[in-house]
Parts: C-alpha cells; structure tokens; sequence
C-alpha cells in the first residue's frame, strides 16, 4: 500500500517514522533516571464552582523537565510510562506529591477574600495500568495517611476507556476507594462508549465533559445540537446524582451558557492555565456568576 503511494513518499514516511522510532526509544530510556533526578513536576489547574466563581479545587497535571528537549507534557511520555509499567513509580510520586500540596494548601488556610474559599481538593489522573496495580487502594490510603489528607480532599480521575468492560471484580479497587470517601471521576466523558446501564454500576461520583462538546459553545450562538447534549447529559448525571464538570472552557460566552445549562464544575483556560501550586493562593479568578 505504502509504495502505491510513490517510491519518494514511501521513503520520507519511512525515514520520518524511523525518527519518531527513535526519539520515543531513547525517551523511553531515559524515564527511570528522570524520575530518580526529580525530572518531573506538576502543574496545578483550578476548577472553579460555577454558581459562585469560587475555586474548589485543581487537578494535578504532570510534565517532564527534559534536560535537553525541555518542558514536555504528558502526552509525550505518560503512553512511553505505561508501555514500559514506569507509570506505577511515576503515579504514585505524582499522587504523593499532589497530597502533600494539598495538605500544604488546608494548613495555609488564606482563603479570606480570594476565590478560594474552603480547604481546596485535588485531582489525580489515574491510567489504565495503575488501575490494575494490586496496591492502588493500600498504596492511597497510605499516601492520604502520610499527608495527613482526609480522602475527601482527594478525587481521582479515571478514562471512561479504562474502564469500559471492566467486570465487578475489576472495579472492586475504585468501589473501595470511593466506600472511603473518595471522590472518582470519569474523565474525557462521552468519547468512549458507556451505555447508561454501564454508567449506573460505576462508583463515580463525577463526570467531566470532554471538551468536544463545549468547543460549540465558546461564542455566540451556541450550537444548538451542542446544547442538547450538553442538556440531556446533565440531566442524566444529577438524575444519577452526579455532579459534571466541564473541561477546556476558554471563553466567558462558553462558561456562561455551561453555566445556565447546570453545570456544576469549570477548567479551562478562561479561569487559569496548568500553574506552579504556589499560584492557588493568589489567583484573582473573573466571576463566573457575574
Ligand atoms: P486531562 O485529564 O483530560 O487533562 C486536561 C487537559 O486539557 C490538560 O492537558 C490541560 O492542560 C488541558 N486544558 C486545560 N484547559 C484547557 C483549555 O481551556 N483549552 C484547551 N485546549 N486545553 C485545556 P495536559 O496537561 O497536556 O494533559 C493531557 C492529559 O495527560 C490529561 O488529560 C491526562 O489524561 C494526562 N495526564 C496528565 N497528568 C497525568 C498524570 O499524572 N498521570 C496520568 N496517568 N495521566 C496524566
Ligand atoms: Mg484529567
Ligand atoms: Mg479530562
Ligand atoms: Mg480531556
């Protein structure tokens, strides 16, 4: 099929996948060192309250300060992680690190006036693998244990694809977590394929939107088949007593019309990019009830 294409294409495509090839082997080389060096660090991203503008929360986002490629995200190495089972290490210094910063957050307790009102929660991004890592639940309360952190403070965020098809048995981890009191989200909602039925066995407490339903709504007029959707799953989630929070708003108009539609929880650029944790104290967020 490749030389249909033409003897010079066929060539480019080759070299240019041999590159890739290579560059993904020698990062994938590198993962154990970078871990071991401190190569990694996290990025906080607010999630802001949409009936009062006040911020609950932030998801922990973690990059990789690449001695020489720099700062890459985790698109470029969370899959290498996975492949080669280093996201156990890497998961769980993420979610240490992300208890230990929101332990440090609860003590600072400088919530006065700013858009932080209450101790703030933080969101861990679970992968597939780390789903079926036999001491995920030891592992958490450990690490909740360590940082002093009630497991409410906690949610972790889960691909509604890693858990497509999983059996009772498979879900029997998240199910104990969730008995504990900790908050589990299905992430990237809607880009899988969960029945209702499905979604109803799940000990999920939290769907978040992907943002290919909310990108019709960044100006005015809104899609109209985008709101339907965006109606008919909120109405589906509170019926199943689950709150919805929508990622990647970037526009006031967009986190306007989430908002009427009732959702309950915003990201996105509009209220603040991934930042350094220290930045959660001195956010000076635009009002979203406004
Ligand atoms: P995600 O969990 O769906 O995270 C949301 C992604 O959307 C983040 O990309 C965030 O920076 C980006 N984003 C936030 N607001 C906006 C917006 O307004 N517009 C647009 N266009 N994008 C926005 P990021 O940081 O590159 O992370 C990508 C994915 O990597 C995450 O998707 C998550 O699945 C995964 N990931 C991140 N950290 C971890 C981790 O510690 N462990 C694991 N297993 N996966 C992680
Ligand atoms: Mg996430
Ligand atoms: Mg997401
Ligand atoms: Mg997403």
């Amino acid at each position: 099929r490749a030389k249909a294409a033409g003897g010079n294409r066929y060539e480019l495509a080759d070299a240019d996948s041999d590159a890739r090839a290579i560059a993904r082997h020698s990062l994938t080389n590198r993962l154990p060192a970078a871990l071991d060096n401190g190569e990694f660090f996290i990025e906080y991203q607010p999630l802001v309250r949409l009936t009062d503008g006040t911020v609950r929360g932030a998801e922990a986002l973690v990059r990789w300060l690449h001695p020489v490629h720099g700062v890459l995200g985790p698109d470029q190495f969370i899959p290498l992680a996975e492949n080669t089972g280093l996201i156990v290490p890497l998961g769980r210094w993420v979610l240490q690190e992300a208890a230990r910063q929101a332990r440090a957050w609860h003590s600072e307790a400088q919530y006065g006036e700013g858009p932080c009102r209450g101790p703030l929660r933080v969101n861990v991004n679970l992968s597939p693998t780390q789903l079926r890592w036999p001491s995920l639940v030891a592992d958490t309360v450990l690490v909740l244990e360590n940082a002093g952190l009630p497991p409410s403070a906690l949610c972790l965020e889960v691909t509604e694809n890693a858990l497509i098809g999983a059996d009772e048995e498979e879900l029997r981890p998240l199910r104990q977590l969730a008995d504990m009191g900790v908050d589990i989200a299905l992430d990237d909602f809607g880009t899988g394929y969960s029945n209702l039925s499905y979604l109803r066995r799940l000990p999920v407490s939290t769907l978040k939107l992907d943002r290919s339903f909310t990108r019709g709504m960044q100006r005015a007029p809104a899609d109209p088949v985008d709101v339907k959707i965006v109606e008919g799953i909120v109405s589906l989630a509170h019926t199943l007593d689950l709150s919805v929070t929508v990622e990647g708003v970037e526009t006031g108009t967009q986190a306007e019309h989430l908002r009427m539609l009732g959702c309950d929880t915003a990201q996105g650029w509009y209220y603040a990019r991934p930042g350094p944790p220290e930045r959660m104290g001195t956010l000076s967020l635009v009002d979203a009830a406004s």
